[in-house]
């Protein structure tokens, strides 16, 4: 895990009271970009979920902290080099201005720049302790389901998007409690990565999603104790000369269980062999994987050459 502010490093959610019951969840989220998100907030799940009271999102444009004649919020960095530095005081401004405020408080639109509360630069706010402040940035903890779930306990969580070459260093040391990555490669900013972590995050609150227990069965997920799930079909029954697998139709419901779950090992074991390392196998499992080709003590480049055989 990134090292951020160890001050700021806060209880994971699932032992308190927010990780046990329903709730909704609310997201702000610090961007330079704010409209970028308003396509994903508008359409689907994530738009059903506001209509539902499960969540609500407030964008905060971190120029509209700014107070200087330009609105300056990059500057060249130090020690040379190119690139511009997303700036310290307007990124804090806004965190720690709305961190403070009552919950969902945002600037109205005539107070950007000219009527901002008041704030000290130089004396840190006391920040919601409940409230993990995450960074996007490729060099945080790279999400996986078990980081979704684990902030999906929360019920606020700030988002801070970074631009250019990344914020002031003193960001992440002094504000944010964690630094969260969508995978090994590099984006223009972070607003596209707050926005997987708004999905992927907003689809485990109870109740946003129309099947509840889809989410328990999707890939990487409990109830598939972290296997990829198998194929799926739906009518027609045959397409292009390719058939539904006649048990799905059997009506056998201990049989559709167990072609699914050798299904799920399968393909597992055909394309992320590492998976199941950390999957829970029964002894069933294990026969069925070993007739496949699965061999636990094979590395994983050689798993992955048998399986496709
Ligand atoms: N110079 C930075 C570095 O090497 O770590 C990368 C800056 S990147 C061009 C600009 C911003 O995009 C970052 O500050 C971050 O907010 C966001 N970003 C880029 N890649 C990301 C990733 N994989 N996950 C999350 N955020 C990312």
């Amino acid at each position: 895990m990134s090292e951020a502010n160890p001050e700021r490093a806060i209880d994971r959610g699932e032992g308190t009271e927010a990780g046990r019951s329903a709730h909704s969840i609310h997201f702000d989220i610090f961007t330079l970009f704010p409209s970028m998100f308003c396509g994903p907030l508008s359409e689907s799940i994530l738009k059903r979920a506001q209509e539902k009271g499960l969540l609500s999102v407030a964008l905060h444009d971190i120029r509209a902290y700014t107070t200087d004649r330009h609105h300056i919020c990059d500057d060249t960095p130090y020690g040379g080099g190119g690139g511009m530095i997303m700036k310290p005081e307007p990124i804090f401004r806004a965190v720690e201005t709305v961190l403070t405020g009552p919950p969902g408080w945002q600037l109205a639109p005539e107070d950007a720049f000219v009527n901002l509360p008041p704030w000290d630069p130089e004396t840190p706010a006391p920040l919601p302790a409940e409230v993990p402040i995450i960074l996007l940035t490729p060099q945080g903890r790279r999400l996986n389901q078990a980081i979704v779930t684990e902030l999906s306990h929360f019920r606020r969580l700030a988002l801070i998007c970074g631009r250019y070459e990344g914020v002031d260093e003193r960001v992440r040391t002094q504000l944010v409690s964690d630094e969260i990555s969508i995978g090994d490669y590099v984006l223009s900013g972070g607003e596209l990565a707050a926005m997987v972590l708004v999905d992927a995050i907003t689809r485990l609150v109870p109740g946003v999603l129309g099947y509840a227990e889809g989410a328990q069965q999707d890939s990487h997920s409990p109830g598939l104790g972290g296997l990829l799930e198998g194929p799926q079909y739906t009518r027609p029954y045959s397409f292009r000369g390719e058939q539904v697998p006649d048990i799905l139709l059997s009506g056998h419901h201990g049989h559709v269980a167990r072609w699914r779950r050798e299904q799920a090992l399968l393909r597992t074991l055909q394309r992320r062999p590492d998976l199941l390392q950390t999957v829970n196998l029964s002894d069933e499992d294990r026969t069925f994987l070993r007739r496949h080709g699965w061999q636990p003590e094979m590395g994983e480049g050689e798993q992955e050459r048998d399986a496709d055989q």
